[in-house]
């Protein structure tokens, strides 16, 4: 009898196929004259596009596709079966935190008052969204522990800039604004990044063998040149660092700040908060912790919450409530490090955050982080013995394995990734963090039943098994989409995202 997960994958396959099919070999559809609309009959003297438009008007028809309607929506609608998203199933992609995004979150960001208010409305008739802004802001430094907070930064790695910038004006107004960011090995690529491009030598620091900080090794690193350590907490290896008051206490002693990488706050969230453990300064990803969408390039939100002894840096301009209870935006402030983003940031995604958390309420949150790191620890669990775990640290909302074992069989971890396409998964994290040889990462967050969870063991298992007994089946995956192994390199350098008429370059 098929199992639960063969069944699974037979549906899907049989989907694609047809799907397949009836695209044809070729994405290129347009044949010329074909319509998707009928004009009525010209009712109005003709004009001549020149006398209004003058030199602007175009001289030959533009370029684009002709298809009846009825193709139109069949080619939208068959792309959009080909791309993969946490609607359809697990998105168990490491570090991200694809948590389901409640549809009340969308309801809320789209009443009329709310979605149609514009940035340059007066502030009398904008208090409502002031007011969401700043109600926001105060669960956001409820749930960090933190004294003050800007929401304008539009994504995580956004934040880390804004957060550095506030560290180095800090310094700067202390008069040194010091050389160097020490960054622990198993941080996110962005970490590194924002040191340079806030002007700071970066320090690569070597994690100990729990995936963690070496306090000692840190001690010796710390001096008077050094500006802050940017710590992912837990880190991207899912492991909490519990010496952080010794690491506060070894950067506060040579006068350097604690920056704390927040995107996997989805670990600590009603547990534990940054501002009480030493932490002077973070960003939080609202795309992940608080399920504003994202994975599509859209807009996200990276908020950086602070400590007191930074809060006169912060971007302007900032929410201020008069005596009388007004909200105002403040741009006077002279130490501020100025604008990072125009406006006040994404609304939208405040909309959404603010709903999510006001519709969990302290007790949702704090029951939302215990689902994600149980999760994560049934996943542990059920896999621990037939995919190596290179730490045997406890894991919180992640766990990370490695390939080791399947290598043996020439078979590497973004082999095992495709696979899981297969059998109807969005894959893992590949290759990261960089501390593991061929690591699969792997985050499930707090969104899926225990039933989902057990499809994707179910799967896991079946590829170590294939692994084992028909590598070639996992090198030659994903079978069951349209295209299967790309050039990712090109993928990457020179993608094809416009449509050209056929003949004029690329067709893709
Ligand atoms: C996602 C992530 C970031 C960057 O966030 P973006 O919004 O993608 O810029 C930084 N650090 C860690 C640990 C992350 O997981």
């Amino acid at each position: 009898m098929a199992t639960e997960t063969e069944k699974f994958v037979g549906t899907t396959r049989k989907v694609t196929a047809h799907l397949t099919q009836n695209e044809g070999l070729s994405f290129e559809k347009s044949a010329p004259g074909k319509k998707a609309y009928r004009l009525a009959a010209l009712d109005v003297p003709a004009v001549d596009p020149k006398s209004l438009l003058g030199g602007a008007a175009r001289e030959d028809a533009a370029e684009l596709p002709e298809l009846s309607e009825i193709e139109i929506i069949r080619h939208f609608t068959r792309l959009s079966t080909w791309n993969y998203a946490i609607d359809l199933g697990m998105y168990p992609l490491g570090s991200c935190t694809m948590k389901y995004n409640p549809r009340v979150n969308e309801f809320v960001s789209r009443l009329e008052g709310i979605a149609e208010a514009h940035p340059y409305q007066p502030e009398e008739l904008s208090q409502g969204s002031l007011g969401i802004i700043r109600l926001l802001q105060k669960c956001l430094l409820e749930i960090t522990g933190m004294e003050a907070i800007t929401l304008q930064p539009a994504a995580g790695a956004h934040g880390e800039f804004t957060g550095i910038l506030l560290a180095r004006a800090y310094h700067t107004a202390k008069g040194n604004p010091r050389r160097n960011v020490i960054i622990p090995d198993s941080a996110h690529g962005t970490n590194p990044a924002t040191a340079a491009i806030c002007g700071y030598e970066v320090v690569n620091f070597k994690s100990n063998e729990r995936g963690g900080i070496d306090v000692e090794a840190l001690a010796q690193a710390v001096n008077e040149d050094t500006a802050a350590l940017m710590l992912t907490n837990p880190s991207t290896i899912g492991v909490f660092e519990n010496e952080i008051h010794r690491i506060a206490d070894i950067l506060h002693a040579k006068g350097a700040l604690l920056y704390m990488d927040g995107a996997n706050m989805n670990a600590l969230c009603g547990k534990t908060r940054p501002g009480d453990f030493g932490v002077d300064v973070m960003h939080l990803n609202l795309h992940k912790t608080f399920s504003t969408p994202h994975g599509g390039g859209g807009p996200g939100s990276g908020p950086v919450a602070c400590k007191g002894i930074l809060e006169p840096f912060l971007p302007v301009p900032v929410v201020e409530e008069a005596s009388d209870g007004q909200l105002h935006l403040n741009y006077e402030r002279p130490q501020s490090v100025g604008r990072v983003r125009a406006f006040y940031g994404n609304f939208g995604m405040f909309v959404r955050a603010l709903a999510y958390i006001l519709a969990n309420g302290p007790d949702g949150l704090r029951q939302t982080t215990e689902d994600a790191v149980l999760n994560a620890n049934y996943i542990r669990k059920k896999l621990e013995d037939v995919y190596e775990l290179p730490y045997s640290t406890p894991s919180m909302h992640e766990v990370v394995f490695s390939d080791r074992r399947q290598t043996r069989n020439g078979v590497k971890t973004g082999d095992i990734a495709k696979r899981l396409i297969d059998y109807g998964f969005h894959p893992y994290t590949v290759s990261f963090p960089l501390i593991v040889h061929g690591a699969l990462m792997i985050e499930p967050t707090e969104s899926e039943s225990r039933e989902e969870l057990d499809l994707f063991i179910d799967a896991m298992r079946q590829i170590a098994r294939e692994v084992e007994e028909n590598p070639q089946i996992v090198l030659d995956a994903p079978h069951s989409t349209r295209v299967s192994r790309l050039d990712e390199t090109t993928a990457a350098r020179r993608p094809v995202l416009r449509w050209k008429k056929q003949g004029a370059g690329n067709r893709q």
